[in-house]
């Protein structure tokens, strides 16, 4: 007899979205994340009297009555609050103080761009009906991995043109299509830090859905990222399960090809009759899994995906009034040139940053209490090449750490003048800061060269049937992200999906 019903592995939004629903359902779930704490890229940390979140600056669709709203309050008992960012969610800057910004509702946003772009309104209202359509044959795209056949095949057969011309295309790829002006090219897709596939890889499909879940308004939870874990784990524990942190999985049991149970480091073993990996499709695959199944097809092409990009990221403590001095809800995309596909930073040759992201969290969350010194947080990050720190990864502690320290400072020095030049009423506000690289993202949690988006975003990862939520191996299941689309609302969906590949009720909780 197994004391689980459900083993889950790794507790971010997708394995804590998975363990949620099953518990909602009756299962006992076990939870198990290596790092200190669950969460996963929902985790925040302090220092200092300041809170920063590691991995949620803001989020579509988190209102009660949309539809990532609907689930997490299904999940949590209504207990998880998101709170609109404004009206204007992000502001895009670009060379010759070309700014623009972007605000919800949808005309709104349209709106703005035909002001800027006045020839080119024809043109708009194509990019906007494009993006719709590609959002639908994208979900179909992702979502239906896990439909059983011959619905599947049926399913993507019959929207197959639809498919081709949104997923199978780049970003990139149909902007150009569409768009005749460069400039308003480059607008459109400058915000492909959200998903992390640069507009010249990542399929059209993944633009379309993240672009979208955007449109209406973006979402900030109240009491910051940990609110989630906070509201999330009681119910799993109320279901006769269990969270556990600090307790890293070394192996995936398996008895006579069906998965059965998992292996900590620690040795202890912990049986089920399903088993639910949520710490990313590849990763899974290369180190849970004995090599005579990650040999097999669907193993192999999931190993072939490359990991998505990885970054480094200043977290800033401040004192003052910050929005006076320029700090807005709003985020910030500074772009230091026209095209949009050289905004990932390669820190070895020596290039200046070329694409910045600010954003102040302390001003998103109402429950922000600054304080008597009137404490604020902001975070500046940067997309980068794992070739930025590649020479540092796998050292035995200890070695090249002089170099290692000189390379974090230099790195942080080009952040914060960076920042500095952009906000310079701002800097002296600034009282703490620290530097958050590719390594320490790798270590917290063990994406694969740091990718915290999951595997590639292109239209071959896009169309592979290998990420569905259902593994061909009996027991065995995937979540998150990497079933789904890279990002909280995302990994939410992905962790509905596997949820609903072990327990098909949950697909009434289904409210796309
Ligand atoms: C800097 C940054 C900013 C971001 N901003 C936004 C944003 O504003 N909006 C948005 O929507 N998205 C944002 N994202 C993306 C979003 O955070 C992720 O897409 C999402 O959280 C991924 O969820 P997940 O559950 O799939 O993966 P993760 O949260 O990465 O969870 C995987 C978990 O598995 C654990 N794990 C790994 N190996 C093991 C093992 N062997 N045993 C046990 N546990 C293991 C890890 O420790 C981790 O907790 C951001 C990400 C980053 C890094």
């Amino acid at each position: 007899m197994s004391e689980f019903d459900v083993i889950v592995i790794g507790s971010g939004m997708g394995g804590m979205t998975t363990a949620t629903a099953l518990s909602r359902l009756e299962h006992k779930v076990l939870l198990l994340e290596q790092a200190q704490s669950i969460g996963g890229l929902t985790h925040s940390f302090s220092r200092e009297g300041f809170s920063w979140d590691v991995g949620l600056h803001y989020c579509g669709l988190f209102g009660r009555d949309q539809s990532a709203g609907k689930i997490l309050d299904w999940l949590s008992g209504g207990t998880i609050e998101f709170r609109s960012i404004g009206t204007v969610y992000d502001t895009l800057h670009f060379p010759d103080g070309f700014d623009i910004s972007v605000a919800r509702p949808e005309a709104a946003y349209k709106m703005e761009l035909k002001d800027r772009f006045p020839d080119n309104a024809a043109e708009i209202d194509t990019y906007f009906e494009a993006i719709e359509s590609a959002e639908t044959a994208a979900t179909m795209v992702a979502g239906g991995r896990s439909v059983p056949e011959p619905f599947r095949a049926a399913q993507r057969w019959l929207n197959r043109r639809k498919i081709e011309r949104w997923v199978g295309r780049t970003t990139g790829e149909v902007i150009a299509d569409i768009i005749t002006d460069p400039k308003l090219a480059s607008v459109l897709s400058a915000q492909w830090g959200t998903y992390g596939g640069k507009p010249k890889e990542a399929s059209f499909g993944v633009h379309a859905i993240i672009m979208r879940h955007y449109l209406e308004g973006a979402g900030y939870p109240v009491g910051g990222a940990s609110s989630i874990a906070a509201g999330l784990v009681p119910v799993i524990e109320a279901a006769g399960g269990s969270a556990r942190p600090a307790t890293p999985v070394a192996a995936i049991l398996f008895e006579e090809g069906k998965a059965v149970g998992v292996r900590t480091s620690a040795g202890e073993e912990f049986k089920a009759p399903a088993v639910v990996s949520a710490i990313g499709a590849g990763e899974t695959v290369k180190r849970l899994l004995p090599e005579d199944i990650r040999e097999q097809d669907w193993a192999r092409e999931i190993a072939s995906f490359k990991p998505a990009v990885c970054h480094f990221e200043v977290y800033l403590g401040f004192e003052g009034d910050i929005a006076r001095h320029g700090a807005t809800r709003s985020n910030h995309w500074f772009h230091e040139n026209w095209d949009t596909d050289d905004g990932i930073w390669a820190v070895a040759d020596g290039s200046p940053i070329p694409m910045l992201f600010v954003s102040f969290p302390s001003l998103k969350d109402p429950e922000h209490d600054p304080g008597p010194s009137n404490k604020h947080t902001g975070q500046a990050m940067v997309w980068a090449d794992w070739s930025s720190v590649a020479e540092f990864a796998d050292r035995e502690p200890g070695e090249l750490a002089a170099e290692w320290t000189a390379f974090k400072q230099s790195v942080e020095a080009k952040l914060m003048a960076f920042f500095e030049e952009k906000f310079p009423a701002l800097a002296p506000l600034v009282v703490y800061r620290e530097l958050g690289t590719p390594l320490a993202t790798a270590a917290f949690t063990r994406h694969e060269k740091g990718g915290f988006y999951g595997v590639e975003t292109t239209p071959r990862r896009m169309l592979s049937e290998a990420l569905a939520a259902r593994t061909p191996v009996p027991g065995l299941f995937l979540t998150g992200q990497d079933v789904m689309t890279p990002g909280i609302a995302g990994a939410l969906a992905g962790g509905m999906l596997g949820a609903a590949a072990v327990d098909p009720r949950v697909y009434r909780k289904f409210d796309w």
